[in-house]
């Protein structure tokens, strides 16, 4: 399997470092808002890769952590605390606010038929590891302490920008423009471990014991101190959105290396935007659509997830509704023709020609798959199997074997069953349309429409169809 590595800005084999088990960490959310669209398509892209490398035959170690500590407003180490914010917004305690929004989390990746991560590590559940982490990073002498926070010296760690190519001249450019709250900090990239509730935290509602202080962690360490207790000290995979490669990643870096002086991470996967009118999906731009604001304009998860699967990860993808329409089309012509196929049960055998067929699109399939997770290319793929002429029930288990990866649930389609009440109604205007009262049909075709079911009629009967 070949994939874009963001460290060495090339696409490369990926090779675990015990096989088959490729250890997979991926970024969770911050659960103080809404998960939405943009979000999605990031867990989407995690989910395909973790399916395809299933197919290829590895054994997926996956762990995802939830943010249900607010880290600040901000990627760096200013503004206000997230979850605070969201919870003052809502009129909830900080706790309630994580919860709800966690669940939310939740739901959404199962509407998505996203599959489970092994561990869901919280924050807040780990902040003893976090502590020990920062000692450990105290003890190696490359903290420092003000008021107001322990401190990530970057200067100590001589490999720091490294992940995003970025000089630390360039980030002091970069930060001048900001407002440096602590004037105790030595560099403006140096970011904190850990923050004391004192000062403008001092009224903080999450808090733990360090020593003698009270205080809550830096957004950083988390990741870190989570991805080492669960999958050890160097991941094979490590899964987040493009926006993380800069700060967050950079961050995890110097604090997980420094700490064990050893590589962190062999694969840095980093999914591109999903932006609306040429800006990122965001919370903090409030630009966003959920699954359910989708839903009530007709389009399904399976349809979005349709959506998500014609773009390759590392393209910036454009959010319109024309488009999810687009794929709702697309969806439901793929699920009638996998509901058609399904009927077929008649197994003939196959011939050699066509067993050469079916070989041929599953080597297509997999080396799609193989070339980065082209998965527009795979989904290209089924298409072309399910056009062409090899017999339906093995055009049926194929795609079914396609769908372990593409997540569309085409196992699970079933035919519609039409409520009595509308076949009868139906039946009533067939013989209103026989007798020729056509105004009394067309009522009753309107009442059907009305109902949520069109009708299309055939020489001697009809079609109920729900719409
Ligand atoms: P957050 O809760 O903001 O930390 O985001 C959780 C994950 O979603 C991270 O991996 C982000 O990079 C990713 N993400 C957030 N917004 C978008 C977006 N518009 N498009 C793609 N990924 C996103
Ligand atoms: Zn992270």
């Amino acid at each position: 399997m070949k994939i874009f590595n963001t460290f060495s800005r090339n696409i490369q084999e990926l090779s675990p470092q015990n096989p088959p088990v490729v250890t997979f960490y991926a970024c969770g959310p911050t659960v103080y808002d809404h998960t939405h669209l943009g979000h999605l398509r990031t867990f989407t892209n995690n989910d395909l890769l973790k399916r395809a490398l299933t197919m290829l035959g590895y054994k997926i170690h996956h762990v995802m952590n939830i943010t249900d500590v607010g880290h600040l407003t901000g990627d760096t180490d200013e503004g206000e605390d997230k979850l605070e914010k969201g919870a003052l917004k809502a009129g909830k305690t900080v706790w309630e606010v994580a919860d709800y929004y966690t669940k939310q989390f939740i739901f959404s990746l199962k509407e998505l038929n996203i599959i489970e991560s092994d561990e869901l590590p919280k924050a807040t559940d780990h902040i003893q590891d976090m502590i020990t982490l920062i000692k450990k990073l105290e003890e190696k002498g490359f903290t420092y302490k003000t008021e107001e926070a322990i401190y990530f010296d970057i200067s100590k760690f001589t490999d720091y920008g490294k992940l995003s190519g970025q000089k630390i001249e360039d980030k002091i450019q970069k930060s001048r423009d900001e407002v440096h709250i602590d004037s105790n900090k030595k560099h403006p990239a140096d970011f904190a471990l850990w923050f004391f509730t004192v000062g403008r935290f001092k009224d903080h509602v999450m808090r733990w014991d360090f020593g003698s202080a009270q205080g809550f962690p830096g957004w950083h360490i988390e990741c870190s101190a989570m991805s080492m207790k669960y999958l050890g000290e160097t991941i094979d995979i490590h899964a987040g959105g493009i926006d993380h490669i800069p700060v967050h990643h950079e961050n995890e870096i110097a604090q997980s290396e420094a700490a064990t002086g050893k590589p962190f991470v062999s694969i840095w996967f980093h999914s591109a935007f999903l932006n609306i009118e040429g800006q990122k999906m965001s919370k903090s731009l409030g630009n966003f659509y959920r699954i359910e604001d989708l839903q009530e304009k007709g389009v399904s998860p399976q349809a979005l997830r349709y959506l998500y699967l014609q773009t390759h990860y590392r393209q910036p993808m454009n959010f319109t509704f024309e488009a999810a329409g687009a794929a709702t089309s697309a969806f439901n012509n793929l699920k009638e023709m996998v509901l058609a196929l399904k009927k077929q049960t008649q197994r003939t055998v196959l011939s050699t020609d066509k067993l050469g067929q079916l070989d041929e699109y599953r080597t297509q399939f997999l080396s799609a798959l193989q070339n980065d997770l082209q998965i527009p290319q795979a989904l290209a793929v089924m298409w072309s199997m399910l056009k062409s002429n090899i017999p339906s029930e093995d055009k049926y288990d194929l795609a079914l074997e396609f769908d372990q990866v593409l997540g569309l649930g085409l196992a699970t389609f079933e035919e519609e069953t039409i409520p009595e009440e509308i076949v009868e109604l139906a039946k009533k205007r067939l013989e209103a349309r026989n007798e020729k009262e056509f105004e009394k049909s067309d009522e009753l075709k309107k009442e059907i429409l009305e109902k949520g079911y069109s009708i299309e009629d055939t020489s001697d009967s009809f079609i109920i169809k729900k719409k």
